[in-house]
């Protein structure tokens, strides 16, 4: 309840005490990340979209290559999206590099050239929501606004000792209320940072090192003894078994066909061995002969998805499951051996190639 009303409710606690011990401990403590040493709009905005959701030491190798690829605004702006979801492969959640090259038009366009510096005009720009559009004008521009993702609400839940479901929109949005209050104007990045780097490194969701914190004296949770009890996160999406079969289908002189996801689906604009619900079995389809070379599982974010693979061989070049794959997929290619390397392929076509290969 103290979230309600913050500023009347935690008129007794200590900011600025609470931002002194935070960000003292954030300067000595601190990792190192290439990030880090940067206020370049462009470079923090790159690196927050590649965090989302993905582990620091994963983005690392990724961001210095793009950077050194895509060094600046303008070279993003004019590089096709099969160049940009190359440089992301392997990434994941492939909606994030076709934002960014989206984006990076716009700002070419109609900011000229710059990021803008405001929250509101960086939320217009497409893959920046609230978090990032808060990090980005706190970390490349110092203005004294939140940057709440995930650490952050772990950490506000747990020093205030509230159990609001963080799930909540409505939460997020007291909770980004309540670190403007909290934020030292003239220290809005280092602030910022240093919550996200406690929640990141001391006050993780399981085990919180409370010995080891720097605002232990301020945590209602820890003075309770109710820390690990905290944050309440109630699970909405719930994940579905989906089964594919995957058909490798070869022409006469040993070509392969690839389908391209639609640039609106999950993983659109990557490449894949056509993935059908259908199982390579039934004469009706055409098949001659289909054999199993195994299976691989995949993982997203609510789909946990088994694809069995098949050799398949066709009646006909002419047969009606190729017009299928084509209705399916935006576009499809015949690939020699060893052309697939140069397409953006998704972790799960990554996948699907070392079984074929190892078959073979
Ligand atoms: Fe988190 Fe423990 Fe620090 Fe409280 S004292 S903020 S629970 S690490």
């Amino acid at each position: 309840l103290i979230f309600d009303d913050f500023s009347e409710n935690s008129a007794s606690f200590p900011r600025n005490e609470f931002a002194d011990h935070l960000i003292e401990w954030f300067r000595d403590q601190s990792r190192d990340l290439p990030w880090r040493n940067t206020d370049d709009p462009y470079a923090i905005w790159i690196s927050e979209i590649m965090l989302q959701q993905t582990r620091v030491e994963t983005v690392i190798p990724y961001y210095q290559a793009w950077m050194q690829r895509f060094p600046d605004v303008s070279t993003l702006a004019q590089a096709s999206e099969e160049d940009v979801l190359t440089q992301w492969q392997g990434l994941g959640y492939y909606r994030r590099a076709r934002f960014i090259l989206r984006a990076a038009k716009m700002i070419e366009h109609d900011f000229g050239g710059s990021l803008p510096s405001t929250r509101k005009e960086l939320k217009q720009l497409p893959g920046i929501g609230s978090y990032t559009s808060g990090a980005i004008a706190a970390f490349a521009f110092h203005e004294p606004e939140p940057a709440v993702d995930g650490n952050v609400l772990r950490v506000m839940a747990r020093v205030f000792a509230d159990d609001s479901d963080i799930a909540k929109a409505s939460t997020r949005t007291s909770y980004e209320k309540a670190v403007v209050e909290l934020i030292p104007p003239d220290r809005a990045a280092l602030f910022n940072e240093a919550l996200i780097e406690l929640g990141a490194t001391v006050c993780t969701p399981t085990s919180p090192s409370c010995l080891l914190c720097p605002v232990r004296e301020f945590c209602e949770s820890h003075r309770q003894g109710i820390q690990e009890t905290l944050p309440i996160k109630k699970n909405r999406t719930k994940v579905r078994d989906e089964v594919r079969f995957a058909w490798l289908l070869n022409d006469e002189t040993g070509q392969f066909l690839v389908g391209q996801r639609p640039s609106d689906a999950l993983l659109g604009g990557l490449w894949e061995y056509p993935l059908l619900e259908t199982e390579p079995k039934s004469a009706a389809n055409g098949v001659m002969e289909a054999e199993e070379l195994g299976s691989v599982r995949h993982i997203f974010s609510h789909i946990r998805r088994t694809i069995h693979l098949h050799q398949v061989q066709l009646e006909d070049s002419e047969s009606a499951i190729i017009s299928r794959i084509e209705e399916q997929y935006a576009d499809i290619r015949w690939l020699s051996p060893g052309e697939e390397d140069s397409l953006p392929l998704s972790t799960m076509m990554q996948k699907m190639l070392r079984v074929v290969r190892e078959a073979e």
